[in-house]
């Protein structure tokens, strides 16, 4: 199984992924996560991306693309892999098609989680995430027992700090006008299936349940 999942900040690609890895043993990637931990460990890539994440604005193509390239040839990826917040510019959706044609792979479907602006804003603001374990809490609707603290591994849960409304606003608009373009991209090579992102946590996990070549 190999898919990619697009869909605006906030849309829910990683709960979706969540969800879809514990039945599947395909390699997830996302390069949101990749660039965190890149940050976090001090790295060159890391000292790199920070500010364009602070700012909500986009990696630069090339550094990204060399990123998922590299990723995508570790043995864990040889039984499928989803991609999550990969392609996110028509140059990042071209360079895929060629590493992909040269790896002899094709993909079996792009998912769209579609999600209305506002709701992205609502879920981000309250959005809460562990530093250590990457639990996802949210003040309203999930909140940590102990305000602060991690239930499954006492970490330190804390904001984003490209969670604040301001930034969010400048991910949306980076979103509808460089990632949007994918969803016509992907729709002419018959590739795309969109799903409505307020289906709940498995409506990703449930298509693929249906389609056929699931697993495989
Ligand atoms: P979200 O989808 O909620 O904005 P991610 O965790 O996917 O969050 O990404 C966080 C940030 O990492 C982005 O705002 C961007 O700066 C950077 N990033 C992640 N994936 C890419 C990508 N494919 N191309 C460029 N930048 C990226
Ligand atoms: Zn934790």
């Amino acid at each position: 199984m190999r898919i990619i999942l697009i869909g605006a900040p906030g849309s829910g690609k990683g709960t979706q992924a969540e969800n879809i890895k514990q039945k599947y043993p395909i390699a997830h990637i996302s390069t949101g996560d990749i660039l965190r931990a890149n940050v976090k460990a001090g790295t060159e890539l890391g000292k790199n991306a920070k500010e364009y994440m602070e700012s909500g604005k986009l990696v630069p193509d090339e550094v990204i693309i060399a990123m998922v390239k590299s990723r995508l040839q570790e043995p864990d990826c040889k039984d499928g892999f989803l991609l999550d917040g990969f392609p996110r510019t028509k140059t990042q959706a071209e360079a895929l098609d060629l590493i992909l044609k040269k790896l002899g792979i094709l993909l079996d479907a792009v998912v769209q989680l579609d999600v209305d602006d506002e709701t992205v804003i609502r879920r981000l603001t309250t959005r809460r995430v562990c530093k250590s374990c990457g639990e996802i809490y949210n003040v309203l609707f999930k909140p940590a027992r102990i305000e602060g603290i991690c239930d499954k591994c006492g970490g330190e849960v804390i904001q984003r700090n490209d969670d604040i409304e301001s930034v969010i606003r400048n991910r949306l608009t980076v979103f509808h006008e460089q990632t949007a373009p994918l969803i016509d991209y992907y729709q002419s090579k018959d590739l795309l299936i969109s799903v409505d992102a307020a289906g709940g946590k498995d409506v990703v996990l449930k298509l693929l349940e249906k389609m056929k070549d699931v697993g495989k």
